[in-house]
């Protein structure tokens, strides 16, 4: 069993149940367990066009499918949010990325592993650092753009 975490976010329609769904659906598959779920957080538009704040959130999971498989589960939960890409980084209902998987480093036109990005985004930083502070140091400066979304009651 490998252990990755994903790297999950919203920013159109209904943002927390599309991210609760993408769960639901990791849960569901058989060759996944969820072992965690940050917080979520709100977090302001990196890099793309002018655009309203995502919700953000990782999930460490145990797996028995290898990178591509596993790759093929996140993009298949964003078709099933009905997922279109018109510009890139622009507005989605959701996005799921691979952010680590084991200790594998892979370069492949399809895949890269770790996500080439992660080290810059705080919004993936900061719910990793939550689930895992041993892999990612806080700075000292706090996460900027990142909101933890304090749960309501009767929601966890
Ligand atoms: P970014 O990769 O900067 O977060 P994005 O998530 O908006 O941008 P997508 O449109 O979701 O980009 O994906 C574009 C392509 O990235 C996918 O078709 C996939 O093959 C590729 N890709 C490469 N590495 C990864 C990874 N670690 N996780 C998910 N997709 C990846
Ligand atoms: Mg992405
Ligand atoms: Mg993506």
């Amino acid at each position: 069993m490998a252990r990755a975490f994903l790297a999950l976010g919203s920013n159109l329609g209904d943002r927390r149940a599309h991210l609760d769904d993408a769960v639901a659906g990791l849960a569901a598959h058989p060759d996944i367990r969820v072992i965690a779920m940050s917080s979520v957080y709100e977090t302001d538009p990196v890099g793309g066009p002018v655009q309203d704040d995502f919700l953000n959130a990782v999930v460490e999971v145990a797996t028995d499918l290898d990178p591509f498989g596993l790759l093929a589960v996140a993009q298949g939960l964003e078709t099933a949010a009905q997922r279109v890409r018109e510009v890139r980084w622009g507005p989605r209902t959701l996005d799921v990325d691979i952010v680590l998987y084991d200790e594998l480093r892979l370069d492949d036109e399809r895949l890269t592993i770790p996500h080439p990005r992660m080290r810059e985004r705080h919004f993936v930083l900061a719910p990793l650092h939550e689930l895992a502070p041993e892999l990612v140091d806080r700075p000292s400066a706090g996460w900027s753009g990142v909101r933890r979304v304090v749960p309501t009651d009767g929601e966890q």
